[in-house]
């Protein structure tokens, strides 16, 4: 297929996507939209900036125009990324469309909320913790048909699962569930069944790899020394720059720091109210300023395309999220670079990082320990020529985390 022509979307649909200047689908579109049209389940996965928004939200639509009946439920794991998908959703429903829609993040008024609720909205995207709050007080998903799981893996982690679970007991049983990410950990892949019915598995290219066009550098350093490296780097840069940090208070100082040492930046993090966070991602993506110092709230699906560098200044707690930060440079088939700083004490980090990115490439002392293993297992078989045989399990599982301020 070259062209949307060939899914047979309502008149209004293909309008909009002219005037997105979306001519031809992404391969993860192309793949997934048939399914969901027809009404399908779908666990999907594609690598980072490749379109998976409107992989579900152009079915989304089509449903919402469709079926004046049903209604549509999506949920993201951060604020940014709920405003996102918003204004997607938005976009292809065009300036004169008559449904109405309603965006339920946690900091914001509730009041406004309450009003958009109250208008019968037809489609709800928002952060499991307020749409919880807003379950509570009477809001009722009855009608609500079709839900989307955006960023599927964060979504089903301890943090969120719970609220999650609480959220469907108020949808219906009978309804279409598309689930989409990047990374998808097996025990994750398990745990959707019970979310989906009869899914189609939608895939494009591998899972848990970094996006191809990344450039990637490492830095092996002493933790002490990473800020005067820092530096240095940005001065060799040119363009936008997003820095991951461990802390919001370390993500806050760094930006203070930068700027004191010459540098156009601002931080990102989830002690920062709500219009702050507003205002800070609207002016990176206005280019007011050139470095983003951010937690790992920035670190999935926000599409900022001038973002020319990622710089991973402290290793991420998940390994995945290794995947996703990168997977904010070199969105839509464009280049971009990564640097990553390790400290010695990050050593285990980098290990999870390793083994997730390159399942079967043990390092010498996992051989070692595997061999050790086997020994006192009584399972030593060396075999000198050919491929022993057996499953090889990666042994990395995603620890728990809380729920970040949704
Ligand atoms: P996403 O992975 O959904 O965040 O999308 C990454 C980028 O690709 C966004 O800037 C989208 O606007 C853009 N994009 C998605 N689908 C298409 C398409 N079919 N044609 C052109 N650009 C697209």
């Amino acid at each position: 297929m070259k062209n949307f022509e060939g899914f047979g979307l309502s008149q209004e649909l293909n309008n909009s996507l002219a005037r997105m200047n979306y001519t031809a689908p992404t391969p993860i579109q192309e793949k997934a939209i048939p399914f969901a049209l027809q009404g399908r389940d779908i666990l999907g996965s594609a690598q980072t900036g490749t379109g998976k928004t409107a992989a579900f939200s152009i079915p989304l639509v089509e449903a919402a125009l469709r079926n004046p009946h049903g209604n549509a439920l999506v949920l993201t794991p951060t604020r940014e990324l709920a405003k996102q998908v918003m204004d997607v959703i938005h976009q292809l429903l065009g300036p004169q469309s008559p449904i109405k829609t309603a965006f339920v993040i946690g900091g914001e008024p509730m009041g406004k909320q309450f009003q958009q609720l109250r208008q019968r909205p037809r489609i709800i995207v928002g952060t499991p913790g307020r749409i919880n709050d807003h379950l509570e007080r009477g809001l009722t998903l009855s009608k609500t048909n079709f839900l989307v799981l955006d960023e599927t893996d964060r979504m089903l982690d301890m943090g969120f699962g719970v609220q999650l679970d609480r959220i469907l007991k108020y949808l219906p049983a009978q309804r279409q569930t598309l689930m989409f990410s990047a990374t998808l950990p097996r025990a994750i892949i398990q745990m959707s069944s019970k979310y989906l019915n009869k899914p189609e598995r939608v895939a494009v290219g591998e899972t848990n790899v970094v996006a191809p066009k990344i450039k990637q550098e490492i830095v092996h350093i002493a933790h002490e020394k990473k800020y005067e490296e820092l530096v240095q780097q940005l001065y060799k840069r040119e363009g936008s720059v997003i820095i991951f940090s461990k802390t919001k208070y370390g993500s806050e100082k760094m930006a203070t720091k930068l700027c004191r040492d010459g540098f156009e930046a601002d931080a990102l993090h989830g002690d920062l109210r709500q219009n702050q966070r507003t205002k800070v991602m609207n002016k990176f993506r206005q280019k007011q300023f050139r470095i983003l110092v951010a937690t790992d709230i920035a670190a999935r699906g926000l599409d900022v395309p001038h973002i020319e560098h990622v710089i991973n200044y402290d290793l991420p707690q998940v390994a995945e999220d290794y995947i996703h930060r990168m997977g904010r440079t070199a969105r839509a088939g464009a280049e971009g670079s990564a640097l990553c700083f390790i400290s010695p004490q990050e050593a285990d980090k980098w290990r999870a990082i390793e083994r997730l990115l390159n399942p079967s490439a043990a390092g010498p002392e996992r051989k070692e320990h595997r061999r050790e293993h086997r020994k006192e297992q009584g399972r030593y078989d060396h075999k000198p020529y050919g491929k022993r045989g057996g499953s090889r399990k990666r042994r990395f599982k995603p620890r728990p985390r809380q729920a970040m301020a949704a």
